[in-house]
């Protein structure tokens, strides 16, 4: 990954989260204050505009800068979360161009910063749900020789079985978990916003593979 390859996947984000914000807040509206399109399309919308005509040296300082946006400028839970989350994974790319081994360390930085300011765990009905098996497929397919591309692609797939696997969980974090037993049955809007940043990881990457 490079440069012009970290905007790639920060503006493709902001491109799904747009389209798909009535969706995101739909499935907010169900189990919690039905803002969560709004926070992600208005986070990084912002994200897109500190972008613009900013010179960044490494793959880091654009991730950096997404997660200090988001930070600032997004007020529900989902802004810190994310924002510390980005933050960390630039942190952790602190080169022009990074290797698909150095991009699945900063994901996982990028979970450590999350968990360590949500305390979320797998099958709390979070963020969390979809971001473990997307890291750990993506790991799993760099180990199996992958490349960055098939590694994002297997990683966007078990986001999307992560995300769908909420449905089913009570929530233990998060507003959705004032609702205890009623949160059953409904997606989690974080799990299916970070689905949306694993999917435009995939296609960002299938498209630099293919030149
Ligand atoms: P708010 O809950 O403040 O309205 P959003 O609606 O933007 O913020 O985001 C809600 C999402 O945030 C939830 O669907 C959940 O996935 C995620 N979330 C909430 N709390 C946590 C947490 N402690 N750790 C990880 N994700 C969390
Ligand atoms: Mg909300």
């Amino acid at each position: 990954m490079d440069v012009p390859l970290a905007r790639e996947w920060v503006t493709t984000i902001a491109r799904a989260v747009a389209d798909q914000a009535d969706y995101l807040t739909q499935l907010d509206s169900a189990i919690g204050d039905a803002d969560h399109g709004v926070n992600m399309n208005r986070g990084f919308a912002a994200v897109v505009a500190a972008l613009d005509g900013y010179e960044a040296a490494t793959v880091g300082d654009v991730l950096v800068r997404t997660g200090t946006t988001l930070v600032s400028r997004v007020g529900g839970a989902s802004g810190p979360l994310y924002g510390t989350a980005f933050r960390a994974i630039g942190k952790a790319l602190d080169s022009s161009t990074v290797d698909a081994r150095a991009v699945a360390a900063g994901l996982r930085s990028g979970l450590e910063g999350l968990q360590k300011l949500g305390a979320a765990v797998p099958g709390d009905k979070t963020i969390v749900d979809a971001y473990v098996p997307a890291l750990e497929a993506f790991e799993k397919n760099l180990d199996e020789g992958g490349t960055l591309a098939s590694a994002s692609a297997a990683a966007a797939t078990a986001a999307a079985e992560g995300m769908s696997s909420t449905t089913a969980m009570q929530a233990r974090k998060g507003r959705a978990s004032y609702l205890g037993a009623r949160s059953v049955g409904h997606q989690d809007p974080g799990a299916t916003s970070t689905w949306l940043v694993f999917r435009s990881l995939a296609e960002v990457t299938a498209a630099a593979s293919e030149g």
